[in-house]
Protein backbone atom coordinates (compact mmCIF):
# COMPACT_ATOMS: atom_id res chain seq x y z
CA UNK A 1 0.00 0.00 0.00
CA UNK A 2 1.91 3.42 -1.26
CA UNK A 3 0.85 6.90 0.39
CA UNK A 4 -2.74 8.39 1.62
CA UNK A 5 -3.84 11.66 1.97
CA UNK A 6 -3.38 12.46 5.23
CA UNK A 7 -6.25 12.37 7.45
CA UNK A 8 -8.74 14.87 7.72
CA UNK A 9 -7.73 15.92 4.54
CA UNK A 10 -9.28 15.24 1.02
CA UNK A 11 -8.07 15.28 -2.34
CA UNK A 12 -10.97 16.79 -5.18
CA UNK A 13 -11.58 14.86 -7.73
CA UNK A 14 -12.10 16.61 -11.26
CA UNK A 15 -15.73 15.88 -11.12
CA UNK A 16 -15.90 17.09 -7.51
CA UNK A 17 -13.98 20.22 -8.80
CA UNK A 18 -16.65 21.10 -10.78
CA UNK A 19 -19.32 21.44 -8.15
CA UNK A 20 -16.37 23.65 -5.92
CA UNK A 21 -15.64 25.83 -9.14
CA UNK A 22 -19.32 26.49 -9.82
CA UNK A 23 -20.04 27.46 -5.89
CA UNK A 24 -16.81 29.35 -6.00
CA UNK A 25 -18.08 31.24 -9.19
CA UNK A 26 -21.27 32.09 -7.73
CA UNK A 27 -19.07 33.63 -4.62
CA UNK A 28 -17.40 35.68 -6.53
CA UNK A 29 -19.45 37.59 -9.21
CA UNK A 30 -21.84 38.01 -6.57
CA UNK A 31 -19.29 39.45 -4.15
CA UNK A 32 -18.12 41.75 -6.92
CA UNK A 33 -21.88 42.53 -7.27
CA UNK A 34 -22.02 44.02 -4.14
CA UNK A 35 -18.31 46.31 -4.74
CA UNK A 36 -16.49 43.87 -2.41
CA UNK A 37 -13.24 42.80 -4.60
CA UNK A 38 -10.53 39.86 -3.82
CA UNK A 39 -7.93 39.50 -1.55
CA UNK A 40 -5.29 36.89 -1.19
CA UNK A 41 -3.46 36.14 1.98
CA UNK A 42 -0.80 33.93 2.93
CA UNK A 43 -1.93 30.79 4.30
CA UNK A 44 0.76 31.09 6.94
CA UNK A 45 0.78 33.65 9.78
CA UNK A 46 2.20 34.82 13.06
CA UNK A 47 0.50 32.41 15.89
CA UNK A 48 0.19 36.27 17.66
CA UNK A 49 -2.28 37.61 15.28
CA UNK A 50 -4.50 34.78 16.64
CA UNK A 51 -3.78 34.86 19.90
CA UNK A 52 -4.82 38.74 19.90
CA UNK A 53 -7.72 38.62 17.41
CA UNK A 54 -9.58 35.30 18.07
CA UNK A 55 -9.02 35.18 22.06
CA UNK A 56 -7.59 32.88 24.29
CA UNK A 57 -10.00 31.08 25.92
CA UNK A 58 -11.70 29.74 22.39
CA UNK A 59 -11.14 26.07 21.32
CA UNK A 60 -9.07 27.73 18.46
CA UNK A 61 -6.41 28.85 20.35
CA UNK A 62 -6.29 26.64 23.23
CA UNK A 63 -6.30 23.26 20.82
CA UNK A 64 -7.42 23.38 17.25
CA UNK A 65 -4.23 25.45 16.10
CA UNK A 66 -1.95 24.00 13.20
CA UNK A 67 1.09 25.88 15.13
CA UNK A 68 4.89 25.05 14.35
CA UNK A 69 7.85 26.94 15.42
CA UNK A 70 10.28 27.33 11.46
CA UNK A 71 14.00 26.72 11.61
CA UNK A 72 14.24 30.77 12.96
CA UNK A 73 12.27 29.90 15.91
CA UNK A 74 9.22 31.96 14.66
CA UNK A 75 5.74 31.14 15.75
CA UNK A 76 3.99 30.74 13.24
CA UNK A 77 0.39 29.19 12.40
CA UNK A 78 -2.03 27.52 9.20
CA UNK A 79 -4.12 29.95 9.45
CA UNK A 80 -7.29 28.50 10.95
CA UNK A 81 -9.67 31.35 9.42
CA UNK A 82 -9.15 34.29 7.21
CA UNK A 83 -10.82 37.62 8.80
CA UNK A 84 -7.46 38.74 11.05
CA UNK A 85 -5.15 38.03 7.97
CA UNK A 86 -7.73 40.06 5.96
CA UNK A 87 -7.29 42.66 9.07
CA UNK A 88 -3.42 42.18 9.04
CA UNK A 89 -3.57 42.84 5.44
CA UNK A 90 -5.26 45.87 5.08
CA UNK A 91 -3.38 47.57 8.13
CA UNK A 92 0.27 46.37 6.79
CA UNK A 93 -0.67 47.91 3.48
CA UNK A 94 -2.52 51.06 4.81
CA UNK A 95 -5.54 50.83 3.10
CA UNK A 96 -7.23 52.47 6.22
CA UNK A 97 -5.43 55.90 4.84
CA UNK A 98 -6.08 54.62 1.10
CA UNK A 99 -9.18 53.33 1.08
CA UNK A 100 -10.38 54.17 4.69
CA UNK A 101 -13.60 51.58 3.81
CA UNK A 102 -12.77 48.76 2.09
CA UNK A 103 -14.80 46.04 1.19
CA UNK A 104 -13.35 42.70 0.58
CA UNK A 105 -13.47 38.78 -0.46
CA UNK A 106 -11.75 35.93 0.19
CA UNK A 107 -11.51 32.05 -1.05
CA UNK A 108 -8.88 29.47 0.22
CA UNK A 109 -7.88 26.65 2.69
CA UNK A 110 -8.37 27.10 6.51
CA UNK A 111 -6.65 24.76 8.75
CA UNK A 112 -7.81 22.73 12.40
CA UNK A 113 -5.49 20.66 14.14
CA UNK A 114 -8.03 18.63 15.54
CA UNK A 115 -9.42 15.46 15.60
CA UNK A 116 -11.51 14.84 12.10
CA UNK A 117 -15.06 14.15 12.50
CA UNK A 118 -17.74 14.31 10.72
CA UNK A 119 -18.59 17.40 8.98
CA UNK A 120 -14.74 18.48 10.26
CA UNK A 121 -11.95 18.60 8.86
CA UNK A 122 -7.84 19.87 9.15
CA UNK A 123 -7.41 21.70 5.94
CA UNK A 124 -11.13 22.99 4.74
CA UNK A 125 -12.51 25.71 2.74
CA UNK A 126 -14.12 28.79 3.22
CA UNK A 127 -15.14 31.90 1.19
CA UNK A 128 -15.81 35.25 3.01
CA UNK A 129 -16.28 38.87 2.90
CA UNK A 130 -14.99 41.40 5.44
CA UNK A 131 -16.27 44.75 5.05
CA UNK A 132 -13.86 47.09 7.15
CA UNK A 133 -14.51 50.81 8.17
CA UNK A 134 -17.97 51.29 8.74
CA UNK A 135 -19.73 51.38 11.84
CA UNK A 136 -23.13 51.75 9.44
CA UNK A 137 -25.82 48.84 10.11
CA UNK A 138 -26.84 49.18 6.50
CA UNK A 139 -23.18 47.47 6.04
CA UNK A 140 -24.56 44.54 8.34
CA UNK A 141 -27.62 44.47 6.53
CA UNK A 142 -25.36 44.07 3.11
CA UNK A 143 -23.17 41.26 4.44
CA UNK A 144 -26.30 39.49 5.38
CA UNK A 145 -28.66 39.73 2.48
CA UNK A 146 -24.96 39.02 0.06
CA UNK A 147 -24.73 35.91 2.10
CA UNK A 148 -28.14 34.91 1.50
CA UNK A 149 -27.93 35.57 -1.82
CA UNK A 150 -24.85 33.42 -2.75
CA UNK A 151 -26.35 30.42 -0.84
CA UNK A 152 -29.80 30.99 -2.66
CA UNK A 153 -27.86 31.29 -6.15
CA UNK A 154 -25.61 28.16 -5.36
CA UNK A 155 -28.88 26.43 -4.76
CA UNK A 156 -29.33 25.71 -1.14
CA UNK A 157 -32.88 23.50 -0.85
CA UNK A 158 -35.61 26.26 0.78
CA UNK A 159 -32.73 28.88 0.92
CA UNK A 160 -33.57 31.97 3.22
CA UNK A 161 -36.99 32.07 1.80
CA UNK A 162 -38.29 35.60 0.38
CA UNK A 163 -41.49 36.87 2.73
CA UNK A 164 -43.08 39.39 0.36
CA UNK A 165 -44.92 40.36 3.09
CA UNK A 166 -42.27 41.80 4.83
CA UNK A 167 -42.86 39.06 7.93
CA UNK A 168 -40.17 38.05 9.88
CA UNK A 169 -40.09 33.95 9.91
CA UNK A 170 -37.74 31.60 10.19
CA UNK A 171 -36.83 29.82 7.01
CA UNK A 172 -39.11 26.39 6.33
CA UNK A 173 -37.28 23.00 6.09
CA UNK A 174 -34.16 24.18 5.07
CA UNK A 175 -31.93 27.28 5.58
CA UNK A 176 -32.50 29.66 8.57
CA UNK A 177 -30.56 32.77 9.03
CA UNK A 178 -30.14 33.03 13.27
CA UNK A 179 -29.59 36.77 13.58
CA UNK A 180 -28.60 38.32 17.45
CA UNK A 181 -26.57 41.16 19.04
CA UNK A 182 -23.94 40.71 21.34
CA UNK A 183 -23.82 44.60 22.06
CA UNK A 184 -20.99 46.45 22.40
CA UNK A 185 -18.15 45.88 25.18
CA UNK A 186 -19.59 47.65 27.97
CA UNK A 187 -23.58 45.47 27.14
CA UNK A 188 -21.04 42.48 26.75
CA UNK A 189 -19.43 42.82 30.50
CA UNK A 190 -22.72 43.35 32.05
CA UNK A 191 -24.15 40.29 29.88
CA UNK A 192 -21.51 38.07 31.14
CA UNK A 193 -22.25 39.20 34.69
CA UNK A 194 -26.29 38.36 34.29
CA UNK A 195 -25.53 35.10 32.19
CA UNK A 196 -22.79 33.79 35.70
CA UNK A 197 -25.68 34.89 38.11
CA UNK A 198 -28.13 32.75 35.70
CA UNK A 199 -25.89 29.89 35.62
CA UNK A 200 -24.05 29.59 38.70
CA UNK A 201 -26.49 27.56 40.49
CA UNK A 202 -25.96 24.89 37.51
CA UNK A 203 -22.31 25.64 37.58
CA UNK A 204 -21.53 21.78 38.77
CA UNK A 205 -23.55 20.53 36.16
CA UNK A 206 -21.82 22.11 33.19
CA UNK A 207 -18.63 19.99 31.36
CA UNK A 208 -15.00 20.58 32.22
CA UNK A 209 -14.59 23.28 29.51
CA UNK A 210 -17.61 25.23 30.53
CA UNK A 211 -16.03 25.37 33.75
CA UNK A 212 -13.09 26.34 33.16
CA UNK A 213 -14.56 29.13 30.77
CA UNK A 214 -16.94 29.85 33.43
CA UNK A 215 -14.75 32.96 34.69
CA UNK A 216 -12.92 34.50 31.75
CA UNK A 217 -15.60 34.22 28.52
CA UNK A 218 -18.98 32.84 29.74
CA UNK A 219 -20.39 33.01 26.62
CA UNK A 220 -19.17 29.88 25.66
CA UNK A 221 -21.49 28.11 27.32
CA UNK A 222 -23.87 29.47 25.05
CA UNK A 223 -22.09 27.38 22.05
CA UNK A 224 -20.51 24.38 23.95
CA UNK A 225 -20.57 21.45 21.98
CA UNK A 226 -22.22 19.71 24.54
CA UNK A 227 -25.77 19.54 24.41
CA UNK A 228 -26.66 19.66 28.37
CA UNK A 229 -24.43 22.39 28.82
CA UNK A 230 -26.69 24.08 25.85
CA UNK A 231 -29.74 22.91 27.51
CA UNK A 232 -28.65 24.19 30.46
CA UNK A 233 -27.67 27.77 28.95
CA UNK A 234 -30.55 28.35 27.02
CA UNK A 235 -33.03 26.93 29.53
CA UNK A 236 -34.30 31.06 29.93
CA UNK A 237 -35.62 32.25 26.82
CA UNK A 238 -34.54 35.68 25.62
CA UNK A 239 -31.18 36.75 24.34
CA UNK A 240 -28.28 36.68 27.71
CA UNK A 241 -26.99 39.84 25.44
CA UNK A 242 -28.20 43.29 27.53
CA UNK A 243 -28.26 45.97 24.92
CA UNK A 244 -27.62 49.71 25.48
CA UNK A 245 -29.72 52.12 23.57
CA UNK A 246 -27.27 53.19 20.63
CA UNK A 247 -26.54 49.08 20.09
CA UNK A 248 -30.85 48.46 20.75
CA UNK A 249 -31.15 50.81 17.93
CA UNK A 250 -28.12 49.52 15.57
CA UNK A 251 -29.77 45.99 15.97
CA UNK A 252 -33.53 47.55 15.15
CA UNK A 253 -32.27 49.14 12.15
CA UNK A 254 -30.24 45.58 10.92
CA UNK A 255 -33.80 43.55 11.43
CA UNK A 256 -35.50 46.43 9.55
CA UNK A 257 -33.35 46.63 6.88
CA UNK A 258 -33.09 42.70 6.54
CA UNK A 259 -36.45 42.13 6.71
CA UNK A 260 -37.83 44.81 4.17
CA UNK A 261 -35.43 43.17 1.54
CA UNK A 262 -37.39 39.90 2.09
CA UNK A 263 -34.89 37.70 3.75
CA UNK A 264 -36.09 35.91 6.43
CA UNK A 265 -34.78 35.72 9.73
CA UNK A 266 -34.79 34.18 13.35
CA UNK A 267 -33.87 36.39 16.49
CA UNK A 268 -35.29 34.16 19.02
CA UNK A 269 -32.76 32.02 18.83
CA UNK A 270 -30.00 31.92 21.89
CA UNK A 271 -26.77 32.35 21.11
CA UNK A 272 -23.05 33.76 20.44
CA UNK A 273 -20.24 33.54 17.94
CA UNK A 274 -17.69 32.13 19.38
CA UNK A 275 -14.75 34.19 18.63
CA UNK A 276 -13.51 37.19 20.74
CA UNK A 277 -13.80 39.64 18.47
CA UNK A 278 -17.64 39.94 17.41
CA UNK A 279 -19.53 43.07 18.94
CA UNK A 280 -23.23 43.57 18.20
CA UNK A 281 -24.88 41.99 14.82
CA UNK A 282 -24.13 37.93 14.64
CA UNK A 283 -25.62 35.90 12.62
CA UNK A 284 -25.68 32.47 11.06
CA UNK A 285 -27.30 30.38 8.52
CA UNK A 286 -28.24 26.83 9.77
CA UNK A 287 -29.25 23.98 7.70
CA UNK A 288 -31.40 21.12 9.30
CA UNK A 289 -29.75 17.64 8.97
CA UNK A 290 -26.31 18.82 9.02
CA UNK A 291 -25.72 17.33 12.29
CA UNK A 292 -24.05 19.48 15.49
CA UNK A 293 -22.39 20.94 13.09
CA UNK A 294 -24.83 22.71 10.90
CA UNK A 295 -24.15 26.53 10.49
CA UNK A 296 -23.21 26.80 6.45
CA UNK A 297 -22.31 30.31 6.83
CA UNK A 298 -21.57 32.51 9.77
CA UNK A 299 -20.24 35.97 10.16
CA UNK A 300 -20.96 39.45 12.42
CA UNK A 301 -19.74 42.85 13.30
CA UNK A 302 -16.51 43.15 15.05
CA UNK A 303 -15.74 46.92 16.29
CA UNK A 304 -13.00 46.97 17.58
CA UNK A 305 -10.05 44.24 15.50
CA UNK A 306 -9.01 46.80 13.88
CA UNK A 307 -7.53 48.71 16.89
CA UNK A 308 -6.17 46.16 18.89
CA UNK A 309 -4.48 44.47 15.73
CA UNK A 310 -2.73 48.39 15.92
CA UNK A 311 -5.00 50.42 13.87
CA UNK A 312 -7.48 53.58 13.97
CA UNK A 313 -10.75 52.73 15.81
CA UNK A 314 -12.67 51.55 12.63
CA UNK A 315 -15.91 49.24 12.51
CA UNK A 316 -16.23 46.16 10.24
CA UNK A 317 -18.58 43.08 9.42
CA UNK A 318 -18.11 39.95 7.79
CA UNK A 319 -18.97 36.54 7.50
CA UNK A 320 -17.60 33.15 6.17
CA UNK A 321 -19.40 30.12 4.63
CA UNK A 322 -17.61 26.55 4.36
CA UNK A 323 -17.78 25.52 0.99
CA UNK A 324 -17.52 21.47 2.17
CA UNK A 325 -20.48 22.10 4.49
CA UNK A 326 -22.09 23.93 1.94
CA UNK A 327 -22.07 21.11 -0.37
CA UNK A 328 -23.13 18.38 1.93
CA UNK A 329 -25.81 20.37 2.09
CA UNK A 330 -26.19 21.26 -1.21
CA UNK A 331 -25.97 17.09 -1.69
CA UNK A 332 -28.16 16.00 1.14
CA UNK A 333 -31.72 18.43 -0.30
CA UNK A 334 -30.20 17.72 -4.32
CA UNK A 335 -31.66 17.83 -7.38
CA UNK A 336 -28.67 16.73 -9.16
CA UNK A 337 -27.07 19.50 -11.27
CA UNK A 338 -28.07 18.91 -14.88
CA UNK A 339 -25.53 17.25 -16.97
CA UNK A 340 -23.67 19.73 -18.44
CA UNK A 341 -24.03 20.49 -22.48
CA UNK A 342 -21.92 18.86 -24.65
CA UNK A 343 -19.15 20.68 -25.89
CA UNK A 344 -15.53 20.57 -27.94
CA UNK A 345 -14.32 18.80 -30.90
CA UNK A 346 -12.99 15.22 -30.70
CA UNK A 347 -11.09 13.92 -33.58
CA UNK A 348 -11.27 10.34 -34.56
CA UNK A 349 -8.00 9.19 -36.99
CA UNK A 350 -9.34 6.31 -38.66
CA UNK A 351 -5.50 4.86 -38.96
CA UNK A 352 -2.39 5.30 -36.83
CA UNK A 353 -0.60 6.87 -40.24
CA UNK A 354 -3.03 9.90 -39.85
CA UNK A 355 -1.81 10.54 -36.68
CA UNK A 356 0.13 13.52 -37.32
CA UNK A 357 -2.61 14.89 -39.43
CA UNK A 358 -5.14 14.60 -36.86
CA UNK A 359 -2.80 16.19 -34.44
CA UNK A 360 -2.23 19.78 -36.74
CA UNK A 361 -5.89 20.23 -37.14
CA UNK A 362 -6.34 19.71 -33.22
CA UNK A 363 -3.99 21.83 -32.79
CA UNK A 364 -5.32 24.49 -35.13
CA UNK A 365 -9.03 23.97 -32.98
CA UNK A 366 -6.99 24.77 -29.97
CA UNK A 367 -5.68 27.99 -31.75
CA UNK A 368 -8.95 28.98 -32.54
CA UNK A 369 -9.71 28.55 -29.19
CA UNK A 370 -11.71 24.91 -29.39
CA UNK A 371 -11.29 22.81 -26.83
CA UNK A 372 -10.03 19.64 -29.10
CA UNK A 373 -9.04 16.05 -28.15
CA UNK A 374 -8.01 13.05 -29.58
CA UNK A 375 -6.28 9.62 -28.73
CA UNK A 376 -2.74 9.39 -29.47
CA UNK A 377 -2.53 5.74 -28.49
CA UNK A 378 -3.63 4.15 -31.98
CA UNK A 379 -7.15 3.01 -30.14
CA UNK A 380 -10.02 1.57 -32.87
CA UNK A 381 -12.39 3.93 -34.39
CA UNK A 382 -14.83 2.45 -32.60
CA UNK A 383 -13.12 3.15 -29.11
CA UNK A 384 -12.73 6.27 -30.15
CA UNK A 385 -16.12 7.22 -30.88
CA UNK A 386 -16.92 6.00 -27.55
CA UNK A 387 -14.39 7.85 -25.74
CA UNK A 388 -15.73 11.04 -27.43
CA UNK A 389 -19.37 10.11 -26.04
CA UNK A 390 -17.84 9.12 -22.40
CA UNK A 391 -16.15 12.62 -22.31
CA UNK A 392 -18.83 14.98 -23.27
CA UNK A 393 -17.86 16.18 -26.64
CA UNK A 394 -19.85 17.78 -29.00
CA UNK A 395 -18.67 17.31 -32.24
CA UNK A 396 -16.48 14.34 -33.82
CA UNK A 397 -14.45 14.32 -36.90
CA UNK A 398 -13.63 11.58 -38.43
CA UNK A 399 -10.07 12.05 -40.47
CA UNK A 400 -9.74 8.32 -42.39
CA UNK A 401 -7.63 8.29 -46.05
CA UNK A 402 -10.43 8.72 -47.93
CA UNK A 403 -11.54 11.50 -46.52
CA UNK A 404 -7.70 13.23 -46.88
CA UNK A 405 -7.28 12.22 -50.88
CA UNK A 406 -10.94 13.77 -50.91
CA UNK A 407 -10.01 17.01 -49.03
CA UNK A 408 -13.29 15.96 -46.59
CA UNK A 409 -13.75 15.26 -43.70
CA UNK A 410 -17.02 13.64 -41.76
CA UNK A 411 -18.87 15.70 -38.79
CA UNK A 412 -20.79 14.16 -35.86
CA UNK A 413 -22.96 16.10 -33.69
CA UNK A 414 -23.56 13.77 -30.93
CA UNK A 415 -26.17 15.77 -29.54
CA UNK A 416 -28.07 16.72 -32.77
CA UNK A 417 -27.26 13.06 -33.66
CA UNK A 418 -26.64 14.35 -37.15
CA UNK A 419 -24.05 14.25 -39.41
CA UNK A 420 -22.50 16.30 -42.38
CA UNK A 421 -19.19 16.22 -44.64
CA UNK A 422 -17.34 19.62 -44.99
CA UNK A 423 -14.40 20.32 -46.98
CA UNK A 424 -11.39 19.93 -44.94
CA UNK A 425 -9.80 23.87 -45.55
CA UNK A 426 -13.24 24.66 -44.00
CA UNK A 427 -13.26 22.24 -41.06
CA UNK A 428 -11.88 24.59 -38.79
CA UNK A 429 -14.40 27.38 -39.27
CA UNK A 430 -17.10 24.66 -39.44
CA UNK A 431 -15.97 23.04 -36.18
CA UNK A 432 -15.46 25.92 -34.32
CA UNK A 433 -18.91 27.72 -35.25
CA UNK A 434 -20.55 24.28 -33.86
CA UNK A 435 -18.74 23.20 -31.24
CA UNK A 436 -19.78 26.07 -29.05
CA UNK A 437 -16.83 25.71 -27.57
CA UNK A 438 -14.83 28.57 -27.25
CA UNK A 439 -12.60 28.83 -24.25
CA UNK A 440 -12.92 31.76 -22.38
ZN1 LIG B 1 -24.03 48.88 23.60
ZN1 LIG C 1 -19.79 22.73 28.07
Amino acid sequence: MGFQAVRGTTDLLPDEVARWSAVEHTARRLSRLYGYREIRTPIIEEAGLFLRSVGETTDIIQKEMFRFEDRGGHDLVLRPEATASVVRAYLEHHLHKTEGFAKLFYLGPMFRAERPQAGRFRQFHQFGVEAIGSGSAWVDVEAILLCAQILRACGLPAALPSQPTGAAQAGVAGATVWLASMGCRADQKRSAEALRKRLSPHRAKLCKECQARFDKNVFRVLDCKNPSCRAIAWETPGSPFLLCDACAAHFDEVRRGVREAGVAFDDTKVFARGLDYYTRTVFEVRVQGLGAQDAVAAGGRYDHLVEELGGPPLGAVGFAAGIERLLMALKQGAAEAPSPARRGVYLAVAQAALLGDGFRLVHRLRERGVAALMDYDGKSLKAQLREADKLGCRLVAILGEAERTQGAMTLKDLEQGSQQTVALDAFVEEAAKQAKATCH
